[in-house]
């Protein structure tokens, strides 16, 4: 079966279910080599990948393929020379002489030159491209312009052009899935077409901060900061989880200065503007504002309806109008959203050998139940007590008994997938203090949904409730 729209499908709904540096180092360098009702082939670029799949993401993958009409029970993995052809681009560094590990991302902070080379690293020899975090699917090229980004898409094009020149540094700030990550990685994509050479650093604020806390740890504080200072572009994505993190705060203040007076070029993201990242030092907050903010919005009705039919393109389907239309009027906050729905809406056709029609699109949204947009903390907080049968008050208790402990833990979890909240502010909602609880809950949960049907099923009910 030559079915072209679902993997991007199925690996669309695993994106939305798992970290995203997860779903980086372990599903995106992933292809579909064959489909049938014998088994589903999947190539990856290496034995790591591979394993990690196998063992902690099996029944994810088949849970999802199900979902997508694909009932097979046979998965098998191989190792594909295209698959790692195309991973070379995008290296995943595997930082512990190449044992797998838990938490794949902390590999990527810290400086590849001075890294054990891991079976898959790929360490860089002069002259070639250094482009840490980059994925060359967002490309200036693919992005739609519209009211709603039509700033920051020339800002971004203005300083792809002369780097570190003019709006230094430059600060989108939005809500999620608008579209701030596929713009800053667009200028450090075009930054390397045009330079290969050039230093180009894209970390999420995340990533920093683990990459902080681990060069504390290994007492590699030096390779830290000259791994972020000596970059020609730095790229540091959803800023806002610095927020309250002093002493991080303290070393990307001075990594700022460092670059900002070499001029070296700065784009940073967030979700809300400098002047509303609560606990952000106030001489952070200042610098973040020297150069450009742009506030991003969702792009407007017919910018989506561009969208879907330039993506619908990219896999040679021609969209009815109504069709768009529907779509682009039913998803109205989120393209990111809009995408997994499109997707989606290829592959069941694709499966049937059927082209997309209104009947379709609007059963398969129906089905789903769009979301309402304003789902509170709060509802989550009750929905998850409800569900499991406690009292909002004991869900927000100190208690740690196993059956108050673990809804307080699903709880976390909703609230930073549907509300992608930061990880101290889930622990304020749930009266917690030290935002590592809500980390590790969210971490522990994660690696449940992955194993455990039980888990899977009460996060799927409570977020019925919740969108019903
Ligand atoms: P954000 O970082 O703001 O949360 P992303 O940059 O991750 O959002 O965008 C979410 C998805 O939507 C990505 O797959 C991105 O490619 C796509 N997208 C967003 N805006 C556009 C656009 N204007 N044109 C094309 N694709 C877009
Ligand atoms: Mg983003």
């Amino acid at each position: 079966m030559q079915s072209t729209g679902l993997w991007p499908a199925v690996l669309g709904e695993i994106e939305l279910s798992i970290s995203r540096g997860n779903f980086m180092t372990w599903f995106k360098p992933t292809q579909l080599l064959k489909c049938d009702e014998e088994s589903v082939v999947i190539g990856v670029p290496n034995v790591f990948v591979k394993q990690q799949l196998e063992r902690k993401y099996g029944s994810l993958i088949t849970d999802t393929l199900l979902k997508n009409g694909i009932s097979t029970t046979k998965i098998e993995y191989k190792i594909h020379s295209v698959t790692v052809k195309k991973t070379i681009d995008n290296p995943i560094i595997l930082h512990n002489g190449g044992a797998v590990s838990g938490q794949p991302t902390v590999a990527s902070h810290v400086p590849s030159s001075n890294s054990p080379s891991g079976p898959n690293s790929v360490s860089r020899g002069l002259g070639q491209p250094y482009r840490q975090g980059l994925n060359d699917r967002y490309t200036f090229d693919n992005f739609i312009e519209g009211s709603g980004n039509e700033l920051a898409y020339a800002a971004c094009q203005a300083i792809a052009a002369t780097p570190g020149t003019k709006y230094n540094p430059l600060f989108l700030y939005g809500g999620v899935g608008i579209g701030k990550t596929h713009l800053m990685q667009a200028v450090g994509n075009a930054v390397l077409a045009r330079n290969p050479l050039a230093r180009v650093v894209y970390v999420s604020s995340e990533q920093f901060l683990q990459g902080f806390v681990d060069a504390l740890r290994f007492k590699k504080i030096a390779d830290f900061n000259d791994f972020y200072r000596t970059a020609d572009v730095l790229i540091v994505d959803d800023v806002q989880f610095l927020a309250g993190k002093e002493k991080a705060q303290e070393e990307f203040f001075h990594t700022f200065n460092t670059l900002h007076q070499s001029n070296k070029q700065i784009i940073i993201s967030s979700d809300k503007p400098p002047r509303d990242i609560p606990t952000l030092e106030d001489r952070l907050r200042s610098r973040f504002v020297w150069g450009m903010s742009i506030d991003m919005q969702i792009p407007d009705f017919e910018t989506r309806c561009a969208i879907l039919q330039t993506k619908a393109g990219t896999h040679s389907v021609e969209l009815p109008t109504d069709v768009t239309e529907y779509l682009a009027n039913n998803i109205q906050t989120n393209i990111r959203e809009l995408e997994g729905a499109l997707n989606q809406l290829l592959a069941f056709c694709e499966m049937r050998g059927i082209e997309p029609n209104l009947a379709i699109v609007s059963g398969m949204l129906g089905a789903s139940k769009t979301r309402p947009k304003h789902i509170s903390a709060k509802q989550i907080i009750e929905r998850t007590a409800k569900h499991f049968q406690i009292s909002v008050d004991e869900i927000l208790s100190a208690k740690r008994d196993k059956d108050i402990v673990m809804p307080r833990q699903v709880a976390m979890y909703i609230l930073r997938s549907e509300l992608h909240l930061s990880f101290p502010k889930i622990a304020r909602e749930l009266g917690r203090k030290d935002h590592t609880t809500a980390i590790h809950s969210v971490e522990k949960i994660e690696k449940e949904m992955n194993r455990d049907n039980d888990v899977r099923t009460a996060i799927n009910d409570i977020k019925e409730l919740l969108y019903a």
